[in-house]
């Protein structure tokens, strides 16, 4: 059945960047059929947008979800001591708990506009099992797609890794779940709700070995590779020390420089790092909030888009960005990059395209990410008749500078997710307490 969304301000993220004020979109089941202005054709139903602005739906490429347990901890600390303070913390994690942790991170990053949830677990105490089936499970519930990764550390604290040894894994049983997971869950193709991706933590969690093998499975298998790199001064340190390069140099020995890898963070690199990434295709998931919670810094995506490589925007797990919204990450991308670079380092559109096309880019998903004929109908309703937008004559920059927002309407896939500002699909209130109780088990 095809459904019209007319009197909205369409901005399509298509590669010239048509905006349409006064447009409309035409859907037809899970897909657009197509965009424009002027005269709205015919269709079974009509959606009047009322002047709202449309945009695609926002692509989150980091996260952590079960990091929604454990907020506001380790307030001053930068990245290794945050860590070494949060591990067995978190190493009470189960499937009950989990479910509990995605249900509100991905209520939160609906509602902030957001249809596409990439998630990094990396946790797996022993004899824990169904953590990654849970929060697909969420994300079935809430009706978002989501990019599960079977993450992995094998690196513990007596072998010179940061983890403690408990929480460290052998790796034929990372190489042999994640297989399974990819087997019983993946997703090929235009559309795809659940797809599964395999994420190494981080050099200083992970042995070459295990990044190598994950790799070579990850190519057999037809699946993405992420994991988290360059983030802080002291990881560079620990790569010159252990490794005797720099963290990008280390990746690239271990063949980790490729259009199917994707790395978080990406804070430190050199100009010759930059240039790596661009001609290797390898892609960068940029979590500004994050990285300035931790006081890492402020990566360098003016120059890593300038070098034609793929970036796309991550709220990052909520024990380092606590506020899961997508759109509010557009604007802190736009600030930082503006901080670093001055007012003309980043537009507010660059900014809206990082955190859709770019992040659909970096998924390495061509369905999504723009509106656009033939696209999934994958997109954010955005009212402007708010106090905030006032005197706004440019609504879209208005909502960017004026983040965050509560998105009005959010379609995935042609279904509504979110309606008038509300989760259709599940309850807020009912998923807030059943996070309070899961989350007093984490309670210091
Ligand atoms: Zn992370």
């Amino acid at each position: 059945m095809s459904t019209l969304f007319h009197n909205g301000w369409v901005v399509t993220m298509d590669d010239a960047g048509s905006e349409h004020r006064g447009g409309w979109i035409l859907v037809d089941g899970a897909v657009i059929v197509e965009v424009g202005n002027g005269e709205p054709p015919a269709a079974a139903e009509r959606v009047d947008l009322r002047g709202a602005v449309v945009t695609p739906g926002l692509v989150n490429t980091h996260h952590h979800l079960y990091q929604t347990l454990t907020r506001a901890r380790a307030q001053q600390a930068g990245l290794f001591e945050w860590l070494r303070e949060l591990y067995p913390v978190w190493s009470r994690i189960d499937a009950e708990a989990e479910y509990a942790a995605a249900r509100t991170g991905l209520a939160e990053l609906a509602l902030s506009g957001c249809t596409t949830v990439f998630d990094h677990h990396y946790v797996f105490p022993r004899g824990r099992e169904g953590l990654i089936e849970a929060e697909v499970r969420a994300a079935r519930e809430l009706g978002v797609r989501i990019v599960a990764s079977r993450g992995s550390m094998d690196l513990g604290v007596s072998d010179g890794g940061l983890p403690p040894d408990e929480l460290v894994e052998e790796l034929d049983t990372v190489l042999a779940e994640t297989e399974r997971l990819a087997r019983a869950l993946h997703e090929d193709g235009a559309g795809a709700q659940v797809q599964i991706a395999v994420a190494p933590c981080s050099p200083f969690s992970v042995t070459g070995r295990l990044l190598e093998e994950s790799a070579t499975l990850a190519r057999e298998l037809g699946l993405a590779l992420h994991t988290h790199l360059a983030e802080t001064v002291e990881e560079g340190a620990y790569c010159r020390e252990l490794f005797g390069c720099t963290p990008v140099e280390y990746l690239e020995r271990l063949g980790w420089l490729a259009d199917d890898v994707w790395c978080a963070h990406c804070v430190h690199l050199s100009p010759d790092d930059i240039a790596a990434f661009g001609s290797t295709g390898t892609g960068v998931a940029h979590c500004p909030t994050s990285n300035l919670r931790l006081g890492a810094g402020v990566a360098p995506v003016k120059e890593l888009v300038g070098a034609g490589v793929r970036v796309g925007l991550g709220v990052d797990g909520s024990a380092s960005n606590e506020r899961s919204d997508l759109f509010f990450e557009v604007k802190q991308a736009l600030l930082v990059a503006r901080g670093r670079g001055g007012a003309a380092a980043m537009t507010v559109r660059d900014a809206i395209r990082l955190g859709t096309r770019g992040g659909a880019a970096v998924l390495r998903r061509d369905d999504i990410g723009s509106l656009e004929p033939g696209k999934q109908a994958d997109f954010a309703v955005w009212r402007t008749d708010g106090l905030e937008l006032g005197g706004a004559g440019d609504a879209v920059a208005g909502l960017v500078f004026s983040a965050p927002h509560r998105v009005d309407r959010l379609v995935v896939g042609g279904e509504d997710v979110v309606r008038g500002g509300a989760l259709v699909r599940a309850d807020e209130a009912e998923i807030a307490r059943d996070h309070r109780v899961q989350a007093r088990r984490f309670a210091p």
